[in-house]
């Protein structure tokens, strides 16, 4: 495998950096990389996609006719790692990355010209209704109930874990549609307006203090049977399709690359004794281990973006890439963490009810580990527990 860019590659990427250095604003950048939360703020996000839609280079992965871009993976790439190098804002994935892709797979001509272009201009903002209380891992257990009425079904249920929810003004949900089948075969694909009579959002405050998740409420809810995705009964498949590329359809490894390069610099900074930590062989050999663990990770999602140029999906590998990217990237935090020692105290207490302490407590570099360090973890839930993660490489990938 040739791991160089060649060299109309690196010509794209001065293109990138060009773009970059005019459109990114340092207020933009810095509100970015400030971000402690799972996506970065939503007025942020929607800011830098209105600049990326005028561009052409909003959703690089999506079929030229709709918008996408016709870069090659390793120019998809290298747009990753210079938005990660630049420190720009991450577009919410919710419609662009997840939803978007099953429309295109599953969705009606009417479907794709309604949702795709809103999704894009940002006048749809969507969010996951796969989890329900007692159906996050077994979430062919899943219970909230569609039942027909003439055009419409009558839709009752709740789902719970909702991200940005409070936000959203549309949901795409699984619903069951014939409750004597077995369960995969009885879940439908439904796309729900959130304005509609009868769904209702309340806050679900995070351990971190943060407003991220929600419980939505669907009571009686009527939705015509022309807003479900592909066949009745047949949802599975395309919930399915859909988490492929939650897990592993994008590019974490620029991301860390560029955190593993702030943890770097805290360490050459923060002081062992009276050497900068950097000088800890332990400690810098961890660090190593992570950029070697980054740079197989890097090739493994260069390997996705290829078969998804093509046209395929990420595949099930894409549990084994969520799996390493969240364990590096949690492995980072927790040296972070170390690194700042009790300078992490002050922004720690964030996580009790007296709310959190604004005062400016030693470097502006520490101000934002504790708080990511404790939002990761959640990392390893969202999108589909690690473990399950390792069942499905288990017996998909390893034929175990
Ligand atoms: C921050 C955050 C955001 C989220 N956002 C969304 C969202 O927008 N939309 C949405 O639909 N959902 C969302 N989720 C929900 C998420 O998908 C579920 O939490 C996840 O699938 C796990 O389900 P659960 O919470 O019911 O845990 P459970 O399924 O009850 O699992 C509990 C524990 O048991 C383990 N376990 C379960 N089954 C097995 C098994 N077969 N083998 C081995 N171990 C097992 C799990 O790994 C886990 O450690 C979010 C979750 C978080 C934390």
């Amino acid at each position: 495998m040739n791991i160089e860019f060649s060299a109309e590659d690196e010509k794209f990427r001065g293109e990138v950096q060009a773009f970059l250095a005019e459109k990114l604003t340092p207020e933009m950048s810095r509100e970015a990389s400030r971000t402690t939360t799972v996506f970065a703020d939503k007025d942020l996000a929607m800011r830098w996609q209105a600049i990326l839609v005028e561009k052409g280079w909003a959703v690089p992965a999506w079929p030229v006719e709709h918008g996408g871009t016709d870069w090659t993976p390793s120019q998809k790439y290298i747009w990753g790692q210079e938005c990660a190098k630049a420190r720009a804002p991450g577009l919410i994935p919710l419609g662009l990355r997840m939803l978007a892709p099953v429309l295109f797979k599953y969705g009606t001509p009417e479907q794709k010209a309604e949702y795709l272009p809103k999704m894009l201009s940002g006048e749809h903002y969507w969010c996951q209704g796969y989890s329900e209380p007692g159906s996050g891992s077994d979430l062919s257990s899943l219970k909230t109930a569609a039942v027909k009425d003439g055009d419409d079904y009558i839709v009752n249920g709740t789902k719970i874990w909702t991200t940005h929810a409070q936000f959203a003004d549309h949901i795409f949900c699984l619903v069951r549609t014939d409750p004597k089948a077995k369960p995969q075969a009885g879940i439908s694909f439904l796309l729900i307006p959130m304005d509609l009579p009868g769904v209702t959002v309340e806050p679900i405050i995070t351990i971190a203090g943060d407003h991220e998740v929600n419980q939505v409420f669907l009571d009686d809810v009527r939705v015509p049977q022309s807003y479900r995705v592909g066949e009745e009964n047949e949802g599975w498949t395309a919930a399915k399709y859909l988490l492929e590329f939650e897990r592993g359809g994008g590019g974490a490894a620029p991301r860390i690359h560029e955190s593993l390069a702030e943890l770097k610099s805290i360490a050459g900074q923060e002081l062992n004794g009276s050497r900068p930590l950097i000088e800890d062989p332990g400690f810098a050999a961890q660090i190593s281990d992570l950029e070697i663990r980054n740079t197989a990770l890097q090739f493994q999602e260069l390997v996705t973006l290829d078969r998804v140029s093509k046209g395929g999906s990420p595949g099930p590998a894409s549990s084994l890439a969520k799996n390493t990217s969240v364990e590096i990237d949690q492995a980072v935090n927790t040296l972070k963490l170390e690194a700042i020692n009790y300078y992490g105290l002050p922004h720690a207490n964030m996580i009790s009810l007296n709310g959190y302490n604004d005062e400016w407590v030693g470097a502006e570099y520490a101000e934002t580990v504790t708080p990511r360090y404790i939002n990761s973890r959640a990392a390893s839930i969202f999108g589909g527990a690690k473990e399950v993660q390792k069942n499905i490489v288990a017996k998909v990938v390893l034929g175990l």
